[in-house]
Formats: C-alpha cells, sequence, structure tokens
C-alpha cells in the first residue's frame, strides 16, 4: 500500500487544478484518471469542447502556472456580450448588453478549449515531484481505517491517503462508494456543440438568444469562427445532429437572427444531455467533491467549470491553515462545504430559473421578460454589479 497525504480521483480540468494547488505545497498527492485525453494539440483543430472562463478562473491557473502553458495564440478573449429574447430583434434596446469597458476591464473572459486547459494543467503537474498520475486507472472501492481511507484501483493497486478528493465528474464513482446520494432532474433538453464560420466578425463578442425550446449561443473563437452550444429539446437536436450542411447552417443563422450574418460553414457535431444534479453532502471524514462531481449545472451561464475552479481555490484555502495530518477531519471539510455549497445553489437556482422563465411561453410572462431586460439595461448599478459576479465564476 502506498501513502500519500491527497489521492484525487479524476484529472479533469478540475481534479487537475486540484492536485496542482496542493503539489505546489510540497504534498505528497497520488492522481487517479481512467482516461487521459489523446490527440495532438498541433493538430490545426478546435475541439468541440470548449469553455468560457472566467476572471477569477485565470487567476487561479496563472496561480498554479498553467495558464502560462496555454499557447497565447489559442486563448480568444471576450469583452462584451449580447443576450435577448426570441421576441425582440438582435438590433433592440431591449437587448442586455454587457461590456467589459462599463467596469474598466479589458475582457469579460476567455473562450478557451478544455483540452488545451487540461494540458496546461498536466504539465504542472508532471513538473512537480511529488506528484505521481496513476492511469488508466480507476477507483474500484474505498475503505476507511485509522483516519485515512485506503483506496483501491481497477489494476489491483492500493493507495493510501489522510484525504480522497472526489473530481471524478457527474457520474461520480467517488461519489456513489461513499454513499453520497444527489438531488436534481434532466432538463429534457440536450447540447448541440459545433463551430460555425459566419460572413460577419464576432469582434470578441458572446451572444445568446433566448428561444422557447432552450438558449443558442455563438462564442468567439480564436481562429474567427465561433462556437454554437444550442440547448433545445432531445428530439430537435437529434433533427440538428441529422441536418445536411447547409440546412443546418440554415437554422443556425435563423435561431441567432443572423446576428453574424450568413452561416456559410459549420464543423462536424456532437450532442451533450443537460441536467441538474447536487450532491446532498460534498464532505464525509476524510473525502471531499469538487467540480462536476458534487455540482452539474446547466451550460447557458458558462458556469459549469468556473464553479469548479471556485471549488479547488476554497478547498486550498481551508487545507492550508491546518497541518497536513488533519487534512481529513470533517470540521475542516464542512467549512469548505458551508462556502462552496451556498455558492453552488445560488448559481443553479438562478441558472435553472433563467433557463425556466425563458422557456416559459405565455404573452404575460414574455411581457414581464422584455420589461424585465429591458429595465436591467437602464439600471447600470445592477448591470455592473452581475458582470462583476460573472467574472467572479460563482466565489
Ligand atoms: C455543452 C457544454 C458546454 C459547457 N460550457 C461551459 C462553459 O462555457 N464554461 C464553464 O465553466 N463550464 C461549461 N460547461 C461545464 C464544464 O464542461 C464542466 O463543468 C467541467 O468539464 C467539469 O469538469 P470536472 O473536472 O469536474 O469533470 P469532468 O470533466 O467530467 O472530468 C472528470 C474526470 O474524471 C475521470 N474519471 C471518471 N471516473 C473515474 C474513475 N472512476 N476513476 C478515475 N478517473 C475517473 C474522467 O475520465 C475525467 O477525466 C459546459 C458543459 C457542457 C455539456
Amino acid at each position: 500500500m502506498s501513502d500519500y497525504d491527497i489521492v484525487v480521483v479524476g484529472a479533469g480540468m478540475v481534479g487537475s487544478a486540484a492536485a496542482a494547488v496542493f503539489g505546489q505545497r510540497g504534498l505528497r498527492v497520488a492522481v487517479v484518471e481512467a482516461r487521459m485525453p489523446q490527440g495532438d494539440l498541433n493538430d490545426g483543430k478546435i475541439d468541440l469542447r470548449v469553455s468560457a472562463i472566467s476572471r477569477a478562473s485565470q487567476e487561479l491557473l496563472q496561480q498554479v502556472g498553467a495558464w502560462q502553458n496555454i499557447d497565447s495564440k489559442t486563448i480568444s478573449p471576450y469583452g462584451e456580450m449580447r443576450v435577448w429574447d426570441a421576441d425582440v430583434p438582435p438590433e433592440s434596446a431591449d437587448v442586455v448588453h454587457f461590456d467589459a469597458a462599463d467596469i474598466g476591464e479589458p475582457e469579460l473572459g476567455f473562450i478557451i478549449e478544455n483540452r488545451r486547459i487540461q494540458d496546461a494543467l498536466h504539465r504542472c503537474l508532471n513538473a512537480l515531484p511529488s506528484v505521481v498520475l496513476f492511469t488508466p486507472c480507476s477507483v474500484e472501492d474505498l475503505t476507511r481505517c485509522d483516519d485515512a481511507i485506503a483506496v483501491r484501483l481497477d489494476d489491483g493497486r492500493k493507495l493510501k491517503a489522510r484525504l480522497v478528493i472526489g473530481a471524478d465528474g457527474a457520474r461520480s464513482r467517488t461519489r456513489e462508494l461513499a454513499a453520497i446520494a444527489t438531488r436534481g432532474w434532466s432538463y429534457e433538453q440536450k447540447a448541440v456543440v459545433t463551430h460555425v464560420t459566419t460572413s460577419n466578425s464576432h469582434r470578441e463578442t458572446a451572444y445568446q438568444r433566448f428561444l422557447t425550446d432552450g438558449p443558442i449561443a455563438l462564442l468567439p473563437l480564436y481562429d474567427g469562427r465561433s462556437s454554437v452550444v444550442w440547448s433545445t429539446t432531445p428530439g430537435h437536436a437529434d433533427e440538428l445532429l441529422a441536418l445536411e450542411q447547409e440546412s443546418f447552417c440554415r437554422r443556425v443563422e435563423e435561431a441567432t437572427d443572423a446576428v453574424l450574418g450568413r452561416v456559410t460553414h459549420s464543423d462536424r457535431r456532437a450532442a451533450f444531455p443537460l441536467q441538474l444534479l447536487h450532491a446532498v453532502d460534498y464532505v464525509r471524514p476524510n473525502l471531499v467533491l469538487i467540480g462536476d462531481a458534487a455540482h452539474a449545472v446547466h451550460p447557458l451561464a458558462g458556469q459549469g467549470v468556473n464553479l469548479g475552479f471556485a471549488d479547488v481555490r476554497k478547498l486550498g484555502d481551508v487545507c492550508r491553515e491546518v497541518d497536513t495530518l488533519e487534512l481529513g477531519d470533517l470540521s475542516v471539510l464542512r467549512r469548505y462545504e458551508r462556502e462552496r455549497k451556498s455558492e453552488n445553489l445560488l448559481m443553479m437556482g438562478s441558472v435553472d430559473a433563467l433557463n425556466r422563465l425563458f422557456r416559459a411561453d405565455t404573452p404575460l410572462v414574455g411581457r414581464a421578460r422584455q420589461v424585465g431586460m429591458s429595465l436591467f439595461n437602464r439600471i447600470p448599478p445592477l448591470k455592473h454589479a452581475i458582470i462583476r459576479r460573472a467574472m467572479k465564476g460563482g466565489q
């Protein structure tokens, strides 16, 4: 049995960031990952999985030295965001316009491929002498023993640690082995993703239009194209996936009110089922959940991985205050849970409410929405407060 201070299960973006935070402090960290990303970052392509990264997440990535590992040409900053309802034209005064310049900031955030963030973090981990990566391996069993947890891997090896961090995503095996229940529901929506070429420049602006089946977003990519995230009913999503290129481009053009002119080309397409999921507890003695293992949220506000990075920051802060032997103490871990649960619930509740509000298709709700959006535009302090909150990424 090999001894560690911490075992992190899952080397996705969130688990890797956690391993980097603790590895930098010289703690002995084992990272267990079932499937490392394949492929070549220099393949000249932009992967379909991209994320809007908040300024707060950028700071965390900078602190662990990962931001510096991302090729700056592949980071796409966005300074503005336009959000509007299906009932109003994109040039209407009722379009909600967020502008980083209004609060004296250079940008609202950045669009980056998930695989580049993950690779940048893995390069940090490889450079840390106290971090060991076990891959391809998955966790088979967890047993609590003497104020530590023994972790049995599927290849038979055993690791022991004061603290096990479950960062193994929405279908977390760690959560299941710790018998932590979840609450939530399926949105009966799928997100169709692709990248499109448009006749007009995106001008480093993100767009989101709310349709009755769900929102469609255009996120600016570094090669001039825009990433499409179209949340819609499962049946409609399947239909969109099956369309010929030309018909699909016309559908995106219509759905986005041709805000970027003609859609002239689309990349391959994929779809992801959407759900809201929240772990009833984030902690057990010697065990903690972070990222999607603790909470999965609708992508409409682009906050999922940002909430995960905020978990990492908070867990790092509470553990900094204690001795290594106390890392797994429930009283320490509860401090993390209290703070992150309330922040995550607030964000999940707001995102869920937005999704419901815009899907409600009655004239009264439609009118109320328009009045709300128009008022929102006319109250700069409220708008600026919301921009600042979004930039903090749920912290
Ligand atoms: C369409 C779409 C768009 C999105 N856009 C955004 C956005 O713009 N901004 C944003 O902030 N968020 C966005 N999100 C959410 C974001 O992608 C997730 O929140 C994020 O990927 C979660 O990261 P994670 O590391 O917690 O989990 P995951 O990415 O799921 O990583 C979990 C890791 O654990 C490994 N693993 C799983 N089981 C085991 C096991 N038993 N043993 C060992 N390893 C295991 C997996 O292989 C994986 O590497 C979006 C989501 C979707 C679906």
